[in-house]
């Protein structure tokens, strides 16, 4: 009936999983300890949370008290209890997967939430992806040498920059939209066909490449992936596109996969120099062939970013969404006597605990 939010301990993080507002709505239904300084970094205090109703602690004392803990980023388990139970980021790290079920917790990995309209309002990489949507615009108009915006002055005109998103999902879109509110004439590319659509309403150009889509409907939501060969026909059908280009925002990916290669180097070598990629893929391998991962890297005069962590950057707003999640995710848990319950019959935990862990869920 305990529910701990940590502070993160992943270096660069600024954000917190539950924000006083969350934590006021939670607090009545179960008791709420805060990790002190938790909030700190995204603008939240110690004073705000108690005021929303929850204990202030240490971090010991929040994980010696707690049957259920919450945090952005996995956290070093150490100190933590058997059969406690984590909801987190982490789904897909295998060291860390490993180590909880030598621990005996229990993890709900947020990234295994499922696309299912019930649960859209606890999925954070929706929520995550929206920020980093706007915020791959904001650095990358920080990285060009050109305006976004056409300027009319008296010592003469500047034409508005041409942007493309390459992957048209949550943080595709919000790219789009963000670029053409600062000015940017704007396009955008996706192998799913209904994402033409959501492109062309929000007053983009749907590129669609001289080129027939290998039917990429997908399940549940997710493009399917494409042969090598595909690829390859693609990254050629798009070049002449890219060259046009002055912002490229890539966010192509299929879960659980590597990123689809979308820009190699005979298509960086035909893009303008001067011209910025922000490579929202950079973690799973990046959406060109020079990614890397938080650093920027110079081929052929094009700079190359690849952010792994941009929602922390704008980290008030990025936790109040995570937030909002969170708190969707555990009024959905609790029941009313009992607390967090983890039960196998529920399909949004079902398919979140990973593999090694149902053994420890009751049915
Ligand atoms: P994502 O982050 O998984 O992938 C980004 C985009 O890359 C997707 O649009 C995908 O089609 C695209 N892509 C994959 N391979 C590509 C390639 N080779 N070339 C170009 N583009 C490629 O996507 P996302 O933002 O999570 O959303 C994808 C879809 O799922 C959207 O329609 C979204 O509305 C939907 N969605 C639904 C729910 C829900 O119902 N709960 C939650 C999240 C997303």
């Amino acid at each position: 009936k305990i529910v701990a939010s940590l502070a993160e301990q992943s270096p660069g993080e600024r954000r917190v999983a539950l924000v006083p507002s969350d934590v006021a709505k939670l607090a009545k239904k179960v008791q709420v300890l805060i990790e002190a300084g938790a909030g700190a970094s995204a603008g939240f205090s110690d004073t705000a949370y108690r005021e929303a109703g929850a204990e202030v602690t240490d971090r010991d004392g929040a994980l010696q008290a707690a049957g259920t803990v919450v945090v952005v980023r996995p956290p070093s388990l150490k100190a933590f209890r058997p059969e406690t139970t984590l909801i987190s980021l982490g789904a897909h790290d295998v060291k860390l997967q490993s180590e909880l079920a030598a621990k005996r917790i229990l993890h709900l990995g947020l990234e295994r939430m499922p696309r299912t309209s019930k649960a859209q309002s606890m999925d954070v990489l929706s929520s995550q992806a929206a920020i980093a949507g706007y915020a791959s615009v904001m650095e990358g108009a920080r990285a060009l040498d050109v305006l976004l915006p056409m300027m009319t002055t008296a010592a003469g005109g500047i034409k508005p920059a041409k942007m493309i998103a390459l992957g048209a999902g949550v943080a595709g879109l919000q790219a789009i939209a963000t670029a053409r509110r600062l000015g940017a004439i704007a396009h955008g590319f996706d192998v799913r066909k209904a994402a033409g659509e959501q492109i062309e309403s929000l007053g983009a150009k749907f590129v669609f490449p001289d080129f027939e889509l290998p039917a990429p409907e997908a399940s549940g939501g997710y493009a399917a992936a494409q042969s090598h060969e595909q690829q390859s026909r693609l990254r050629r059908a798009l070049t002449p596109h890219l060259a046009e280009m002055n912002l490229v925002v890539a966010s192509a990916q299929i879960p659980g996969r590597p990123a689809p290669v979308l820009i190699d180097d005979e298509t960086l070598a035909a893009m303008k120099p001067g011209a910025v990629i922000v490579d929202l893929a950079a973690e799973t391998g990046g959406n060109t062939s020079r990614t890397k991962p938080n650093e920027l890297v110079e081929a052929s005069g094009v700079r190359i970013l690849g952010p792994t962590n941009l929602p922390s950057l704008f980290a008030t707003d990025a936790s109040r969404l995570f937030s909002g999640n969170m708190r969707s995710l555990l009024e959905h848990l609790v029941h009313e006597e009992d607390g967090v319950q983890i039960s196998l019959g529920d399909s949004i935990t079902a398919a979140m605990l990973s593999a090694a862990a149902p053994a420890l869920a009751s049915a």
